[in-house]
């Protein structure tokens, strides 16, 4: 692993602004401090940029990316459930091993360019589950990105306990090969597509493996809906009573959960990942994350495969947490906090080690971003430069676990143009296969 020495940056180590050297050795933070010299090293300079650590997205869906400028055949989804009817699951539906595999290498790639170096991916594809994990780990391996794969498991189409043995099978084959970058969790699509068998054999094997549970919660109301009818109760309570919850669990939106089910997700120190910009797309409303902060839940940012960039994700959490409150005084706190210190909290809590600092021993995790502050940058000011200016702001040079990921806004890991032909020549196919899914409306049921 080489030895990289980054000279002149001004450094934000994720507490405090100074100018000073970052000195990277075996995948770790050696020293910070002015002036280092060594000799032998790859030398990166940074001066007029800042060096942040790598960001963190507590929640994304790498199999999202051909959906771009993709058609979806029909009048256009009224609500949640026809927004998963219309596009969603007829595109998992229709993703096949090659689909993935291009998918999530060029959301990586989004990640590379947006300094985002650790990710926690939720994946479904109903047609192809066996050895999906596989095909996305190939994926992240070659992009060098930090990544916790798992597949969402649903009894939509009868496959629950199909996608249960999937991330049974990978959990094996990660504990034996000790993979310094990948992990996995146990998935769950939402509780209102898993029957009660599929949701306690996920939660027995997240107990088993201590790797927690990676679900949807009620993002839209009708989440909740359809736990009260059918099972007599709200969904937090439901997850509960089959022993889902727990400090690795991660349960993903919140939009809708009541304070009975807030209370439930403080006992039992579960995580709570906010994704601010996909609520407002499908419009599911707002979950009210600054009442969940104060409670003392772990609240972190995700990106719900609307982009890799995580301060476009930090800017969304505090703009609507300013206008659902009606309150200029919110939001300014709490988005940083959920993406600098929660974010790496979370990653810690699920890849073990130590996120989200630029200190001597910390895994190097690092984003060079160009900057050049229009007023003087420093520790007192520096969420406002993060908030207005930085969020603007190129990132020129990514490394993960010591390795350069990019350098000059060049991507080092593979040839990104390249990738974008090949994906961009078989998305066409894929949009037809798509197109042919949702034409078949295909029923569902639990
Ligand atoms: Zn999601």
């Amino acid at each position: 692993m080489s030895k990289i020495l980054i000279k002149n940056g001004t450094v934000f180590d994720g507490k405090n602004v100074r100018k000073a050297d970052v000195y990277i050795k075996d995948g770790k933070i050696d020293a910070v401090a002015s002036k280092i010299r060594r000799s032998g090293v790859n030398v990166i300079d940074a001066e007029g940029k800042v060096v942040l650590p790598g960001f963190i997205c507590a929640h994304h869906h790498l199999y999202s990316t051909m959906a771009r400028g993709m058609g979806i055949p029909g009048v256009p989804a009224k609500n949640f459930q026809e927004v998963l009817d219309k596009l969603w699951w007829p595109l998992d539906r229709a993703l096949d091993k090659d689909d993935i595999y291009l998918s999530a290498l060029y959301a990586l790639g989004e990640c590379i360019r947006w300094g985002t170096t650790t990710i926690i991916d939720h994946h479904e594809s109903q047609s192809y589950q066996k050895g999906s994990l596989d095909t996305l780990m190939k994926a992240c391996e070659k992009a060098g990105i930090r990544t916790a794969l798992t597949l969402g498991s649903s009894d939509r189409y009868g496959k629950g306990l199909e996608g249960v043995e999937e991330n049974e099978r990978f959990l094996k084959k990660l504990k034996k090969e000790k993979h310094p970058l990948i992990r996995c969790m146990v998935g769950l699509h939402a509780a209102f597509t898993v029957n009660d068998k599929t949701l306690k054999a996920s939660a027995d094997l997240a107990k088993k493996y201590n790797c927690g549970l990676h679900v949807h919660v009620a993002e839209a109301k009708s989440d909740e809906d359809a736990s009260v009818k059918k099972y007599k109760m709200r969904v937090l309570e439901r997850l509960n009573k089959l022993g889902a919850l727990g400090k690795k669990t991660i349960l993903v939106h919140c939009v809708h959960v009541s304070g009975k089910e807030a209370a439930l997700i403080k006992k039992s120190g579960s995580i709570v990942v906010h994704n601010p910009e996909s609520n407002m797309n499908n419009a599911v409303g707002w979950a009210d994350v600054l009442g969940l902060l104060k409670k003392g839940i772990l609240v972190g940012l995700g990106s719900d495969g609307m982009s890799s960039n995580m301060l476009q994700q930090l800017r969304c959490a505090y703009l609507i947490a300013r206008h659902a409150n009606a309150d200029p005084r919110v939001g300014f706190m709490e988005a940083p906090t959920m993406l600098l210190q929660n974010n790496a909290e979370i990653a810690s809590r699920i890849f073990g080690g130590s996120f989200g600092t630029i200190a001597k021993g910390k895994v190097a995790d690092i984003a060079i971003m160009d900057y050049l502050p229009p007023t003087p940058l420093n520790s007192g000011n520096f969420l406002g430069h993060l908030i207005f200016g930085l969020v603007n702001s190129q990132v020129d040079t990514t490394i993960a676990s010591g390795r350069i990921l990019m350098q000059n806004k060049k991507i080092l890991a593979f040839d990104e143009k390249k990738l974008s032909e090949a994906i961009s020549k078989r998305a066409p196919k894929f949009w037809k296969k798509f197109n042919k899914e949702a034409a078949s409306k295909k029923s569902w049921k639990v």
